[in-house]
């Protein structure tokens, strides 16, 4: 099977400060593959080298084809799709044409229209506060916000930066459980994440990126129950 997204040996600088060092990672079509780590381990860094927002070094592949030429509108029109760490909505602007204009590149509207009610069918809590303005919502309903606008974009791969960020627990649960979902349409998922237990409970590989190198990697199932990554990032529970 050809990996959806390899990046061989990739780096990434800011002036000279070497912030990921020849990391190497796999997704494969459907699989949810997430990196962990600490606080300035990397990890936004390397999605944004890989949505094309950073220059890297390495190389990045995407069904096959080489991405070093390949502008970040073009990797967007593959399916690439970033959801980054600050959900980067338009606060002044209500919940549905938040959504709608996650659909900027596509032109049918009933296309458009139907793909909007699979989203509220999703998140019916954005469904009730369609006509609300993004800036009001709490912290979790903006973060479904953003996973749907994502969605609306018809990605094939889904680049999730800290979903989890600044929420509570019980919403934090729910956003996982939303992006276990998303499995079933047949979308593929980067996730970059602090919270390493739900992260590693909800992919199917898992990465360990420290100081911007990665130090572990294997099935998520096996890292879970890892003494020295449960001692280091899974709370010791
Ligand atoms: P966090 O979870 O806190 O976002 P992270 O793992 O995503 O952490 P990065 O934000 O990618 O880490 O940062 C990696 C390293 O690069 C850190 O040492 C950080 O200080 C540095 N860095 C990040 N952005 C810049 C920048 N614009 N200019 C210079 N250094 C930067």
């Amino acid at each position: 099977m050809t990996a959806l997204l390899t990046l061989d040996k990739v780096s990434v600088s800011y002036g000279r400060i070497q912030a990921v060092r020849e990391v190497s990672v796999s997704i494969d079509p459907g699989q949810i593959v997430t990196i962990i780590g600490p606080n300035g381990a990397g990890k936004t860094t390397l999605m944004l080298a890989a949505i094309g927002l950073l220059p890297s070094i390495g190389a990045m592949r995407y069904e096959g084809e080489d991405l070093a030429d390949v502008d970040v509108e073009a990797r967007v029109e593959r399916g690439m799709c970033l959801v980054p760490e600050r959900r980067e909505l338009f606060h002044d602007m209500n919940v549905e044409d938040n959504l709608t204009l996650g659909a900027y590149s596509r032109r049918a509207k009933a296309d458009i229209r139907r793909d909007l009610d699979d989203v509220f069918d999703r998140f019916p809590r954005l469904r009730e506060r369609s006509r609300q303005l993004a800036g009001t919502l709490s912290g979790g309903e903006r973060q479904m916000l953003a996973l749907g606008r994502a969605l609306m974009a018809k990605p094939r791969l889904l680049l999730l930066d800290e979903p989890s960020l600044g929420l509570a627990p019980l919403i934090v649960r729910e956003i996982f459980k939303t992006i276990a979902s998303l499995r079933n349409l047949g979308i593929s998922i980067l996730l970059v994440e602090q919270n390493a237990r739900a992260a590693l409970e909800t992919a199917d590989v898992g990465y360990v990126l420290e100081t911007g190198q990665v130090t572990q990697q294997g099935a998520a199932s096996e890292l879970i129950g890892d003494p020295k990554l449960i001692a280091a990032y899974l709370g010791g529970h």
